[in-house]
């Protein structure tokens, strides 16, 4: 990109479902992007962030069935929740639209209308699932039943969490409707496909030029045999937006979610009087999308296809990005590394985790580790203990002078021009979006800075020569204020602190080129604390605990009530506070574990049936409740005595009954 022309460049991040929480794993795309934003606003160009909710499909629909209410209210309460979560991790839209609106509805009709004119839909009849009961057809997700290939049971209608085997619905064996367990029948239905090879020749170019290499090669790997058509209509009952003359047929979610992008632009365009063909049509502006590697194919064969047929602007650019693991592994909801983003900011501080990101961030597709271990580490020892100590130091030395800056001394001035000559560089990383390379460099910087004031011992020169010693604490003061500015677009509001301490108007990226001298500052403020890993650990552990809408899709419908009883039968059971003394896997059981517990009166085992939902070594030192006065049962492994209170379908959905803090073993419950 050129220097001094002023870019107009629009950017997206893929839209968040509206049936879920935001969590860190979605905190990867959100927050890089934001990085990458705010540094071109910072560079001064016209730099437009959009975004959206994606409302549409079977999830949402089923999910707010199951909360009786509808669509629309369900996607209300989301939309709250996600824009508070983005706001206090302060990731700025521009504008945070939803797909369920009459702009996206238009754009939708538009691009549809260009597809059926230039002869890119095929009418086909297929075969589907259809549940008589639900009286609607089953996408693979809402289909259950045996694994064809390692006959693993409960398994979803499109691939096998056991053994990884994918395949389609109709090859499961046993197959159930996912909502009531009925058995679906096949049904014949019309459906329309978009003849995505039409648009082969065109897609083999356009790849080549605006995704990665590493994301080219793989889009070759497809683009090498024929692309198969691209089924783009549901039946009803659907939530979406039905397709012009096709009664009862819907446009697939993913035919609106990317139209999401079009039509938050041309919201923000209605507010604030621009011209939406200035970003979607004017070859002379600049349109880039951050994606996950899941969704590869939808934005670099899909879209452009659509796009390009509509007669709007393609993509400059598609910025793939891997997922998190967390210490290692896959998000875990029972080690508690299932994180929601408001989890993780109701124990830490979100400029902790927009630090860490940064660290690991590159452009590649590769996959990045939270390690909460080299997070603490990292957090403390680097941006608290160089970068920060830098300022904290400095100033409340200064400030026993006279808090006002001096000149910079020439030792001093050679090392600032190291620093500033550093500004082209990180530029250049922040802009390839190597993130991690960025902050190495400011870390270089912090380090030189903090090797000046350690050999220049202002501690010791203070007591006998005052000008010296501001003349050191100048020079430490600017190092730390170049810092900030290169860090702001990753640390905004730390970096809003520094620019209120040294009492100048908000940074950009020429703020690097200023040296303060003879220049009063302003009260210091505690810039940040440190992270302390119990409060990692509390997280953790409530991560745990906290409902994850992870598989909405497995909806779920309660049992009818039983009959009712009177007080003296509900007296009958005696339920007791008991705390698990030990536990241990039965090796030779798929489902058991022994337990021993204590019930206040005296110590039991039972043997119960939780294994695939909790580890034994998690459940020691638990409370629990149970049903004390249950009549022991001669079991395989031995004999249980008692039950304990637990609900959910089984396996590993099993939820334990735990009592508030201050239950105490052996009381009784009622
Ligand atoms: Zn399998
Ligand atoms: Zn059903």
């Amino acid at each position: 990109m050129k220097e001094n022309k002023k870019e107009k460049i629009l950017v997206t991040s893929a839209l968040p479902y509206a049936n879920g929480d935001i969590h860190i794993g979605h905190l990867v795309e959100y927050l890089q992007t934001d990085f990458w934003v705010r540094f071109q606003k910072m560079k001064g160009n016209e730099c437009l962030y959009m975004c959206a909710a994606d409302t549409h499909g079977t999830p949402v629909m089923i999910t707010a069935r199951t909360l009786g209410i509808t669509p629309e209210e369900l996607i209300e309460k989301n939309h709250k929740k996600h824009v508070a979560d983005f706001s206090d991790f302060e990731v700025r839209f521009d504008n945070y639209y939803s797909t369920n609106s009459p702009e996206n509805k238009e754009f939708s009709e538009e691009i549809y209308s260009h597809m059926v004119s230039n002869g890119h839909i095929e009418s086909r009849f297929i075969k589907q699932f259809f549940c008589e009961k639900d009286e609607m057809f089953l996408p693979d997700r809402f289909v259950i039943g045996t694994c064809p290939r390692c006959g693993a049971e409960n398994q979803y209608g499109d691939s096998c969490d056991k053994c990884s085997a994918t395949y389609s619905s109709s090859e499961l064996e046993n197959p159930g409707c996912a909502l009531c367990g009925t058995k679906p029948v096949e049904k014949e239905s019309e459906h329309l496909f978009f003849k995505l090879n039409h648009f082969k020749e065109f897609l083999k170019e356009w790849v080549k030029d605006h995704t990665s290499k590493e994301v080219t090669n793989k889009l070759h790997e497809w683009l090498k045999d024929d692309l198969r058509d691209w089924d783009i209509s549901r039946d009803a009952p659907y939530f979406g937006f039905p397709i012009p003359g096709k009664e009862g047929k819907y446009f697939y979610v993913w035919v609106d979610a990317p139209i999401g992008y079009m039509s938050s632009t041309k919201n923000w365009c209605d507010k604030n009087n621009r011209d939406f063909n200035e970003f979607w049509k004017d070859p002379g502006s600049k349109l880039y999308h951050f994606i996950g590697k899941d969704i590869v194919y939808f934005h670099t064969l899909f879209w452009p296809a659509m796009l390009r047929n509509a007669g709007y602007k393609t993509p400059d650019g598609v910025f793939v990005h891997g997922f998190l693991t967390v210490n290692g592994e896959k998000m875990s909801k029972s080690k508690g590394t299932f994180i929601n983003a408001r989890t993780y900011l109701d124990h830490l501080e979100p400029f902790y985790l927009r630090y860490y990101y940064a660290c690991k961030l590159s452009s590649s597709m590769d996959d990045i580790d939270l390690n909460f271990d080299d997070f603490v580490t990292r957090v403390n020892a680097e941006l608290i203990g160089k970068i920060t100590n830098l300022a904290s130091r400095g100033v409340q030395m200064l400030n026993k002078i006279d808090s006002t800056l001096g000149t910079v001394p020439e030792e001093g001035k050679a090392l600032i021009q190291k620093a500033q000559e550093k500004a082209g560089a990180i530029s250049r990383f922040y802009e390839n979006r190597d993130f991690s390379k960025a902050i190495i460099e400011i870390r270089g910087l912090a380090d030189l800075a903090n090797r000046f004031f350690d050999q220049k011992k202002p501690w010791e020169t203070i007591k006998t020569d005052p000008e010296t010693t501001k003349g050191i604490l100048t020079t430490v003061i600017n190092m730390f204020r170049i810092i900030a500015v290169f860090l702001k677009p990753v640390l905004p509001s730390y970096c809003q602190k520094v620019e209120n301490l040294m009492g100048e108007e908000p940074f950009n990226w020429d703020s690097h080129k200023v040296i303060l001298e003879n220049h009063r500052l302003k009260h210091f403020e505690h810039l940040a604390k440190r992270v302390a890993a119990k409060d990692v650990n509390k997280m953790i552990e409530a991560s745990k605990e906290a409902p994850v809408s992870q598989q909405p899709e497995k909806a779920f419908k309660p049992e009818p009530l039983a009959p009712q009883i009177d007080f003296n039968d509900f007296m009958k059971v005696d339920l007791r506070i008991a705390k698990i003394l030990e536990a241990e896997e039965i090796k030779e059981a798929d489902k058991l574990v022994r337990l021993k517990i204590d019930i206040g009166l005296e110590t039991r085992t039972i043997i119960a049936g939780i294994k695939q939902a909790y580890k034994a070594k998690d459940l020691v030192g638990r409370q629990i409740v149970v049903v004390a006065n249950l009549q022991p049962r001669k079991m395989k492994f031995g004999t249980s005595e008692g039950m304990l209170l637990a609900s959910g379908p089984g396996g590993k959905d099993i939820f334990l009954l735990a009592p508030d803090s201050g239950a105490t073993p052996g009381e009784r419950v009622h």
